[in-house]
């Protein structure tokens, strides 16, 4: 395991990205913090925390009133996950009768295309 926690995002492991998908369980996992937590030459303190700025600000807008109350957020110690994702390739008809595909992650039995 490396030597970095796990980002605090309250919502990192519900992000449909292509990194955070693993394919051969259908899950959406999320990310380590994007610092090491023993390397501070470079990088803010909050960087060993969180992976990214959206997460951290989501960290904020989440749990700011219970600082507020004195008590404690939970700290994320395992990885957290999202069962029940696949990857989705559909083609679409562009400018000029040109074909092209696009991919997704996305929930199962969730249709995203529905008008
Ligand atoms: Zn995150």
């Amino acid at each position: 395991m490396p030597n970095k926690h796990f980002c605090q995002g309250p919502h990192c492991h519900e992000q449909c990205t292509t990194d955070r998908y693993l394919k051969s369980k259908g899950i959406i996992r999320g990310r380590y913090a994007y610092a090491k937590i023993d390397e501070s030459r470079y990088y803010q303190e909050s960087d060993k925390y969180f992976c990214s700025q959206g997460c951290k600000n989501e960290w904020l807008n989440v749990n700011m009133e219970s600082i507020a109350r004195r008590t404690l957020p939970p700290f994320i110690e395992h990885r957290r996950i999202s069962e029940g994702y696949e990857k989705r390739t559909t083609s679409h008809e562009g400018w000029q009768g040109k074909m092209y595909t696009s991919s997704s992650i996305q929930k199962i039995g969730v249709d995203n295309n529905a008008d």
